[in-house]
């Protein structure tokens, strides 16, 4: 009886424990978003990475004709919609240059891999390797040092 008793209050202090580190988590978070006004371009652009880069790792590896649709008509409002006018500028010239791969999770993880690229090359950055880390991308997985933000 006093086992279980001390069980249930060990569970209940773990619980809360974790409960008030999610918390203060999610107060950071919400502290530090837009905190002083727009955030910079290389903030946004991080954030921005991770997001396409995650929604490909997620995307179907055989899309629906409207989830490709969805797809185009996505990245093309980015490039519309973008907070960064050069930015916005050059995704409209690669979109142009070279149509969204959306017909798969592989393509458009890929598709998104040499945009970034794209962009490291525009701003004298090193270029990632998207044939070698493929999987990574794919998996959303990304372990190498390259994925490290
Ligand atoms: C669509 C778009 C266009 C942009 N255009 C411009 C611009 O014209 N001028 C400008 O100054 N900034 C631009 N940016 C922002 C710029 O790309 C960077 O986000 C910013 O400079 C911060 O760079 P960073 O070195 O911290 O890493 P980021 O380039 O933001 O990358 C974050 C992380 O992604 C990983 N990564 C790097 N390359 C790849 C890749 N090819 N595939 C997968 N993962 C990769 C690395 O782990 C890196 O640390 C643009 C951003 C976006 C989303």
């Amino acid at each position: 009886m006093i086992l279980v008793v001390f069980l249930l209050l060990l569970t209940a202090s773990t619980t809360l424990t974790l409960t008030s580190a999610n918390a203060t988590a999610y107060t950071n978070a919400r502290t530090n978003i837009l905190s002083g006004g727009n955030p910079s371009i290389e903030a946004v652009g991080r954030s921005s990475w991770q997001l396409l880069h995650t929604m490909a790792a997620n995307y179907p590896e055989r899309p629906s004709r409207e989830q490709k649709d969805k797809m185009v008509r996505f990245i093309d409002s980015m490039s519309e919609f973008y907070p960064c006018e050069k930015c916005a500028a050059h995704l409209r010239q690669y979109i142009k240059e070279n149509p969204p791969g959306v017909s798969s999770k592989t393509s458009l993880a890929m598709w998104f891999c040499h945009l970034h690229n794209s962009v490291n090359g525009k701003l004298g950055k090193s270029l990632f390797d998207c044939e070698i880390t493929k999987d990574e991308l794919t998996s959303g997985k990304c372990s190498s040092d390259q994925c490290k933000i």
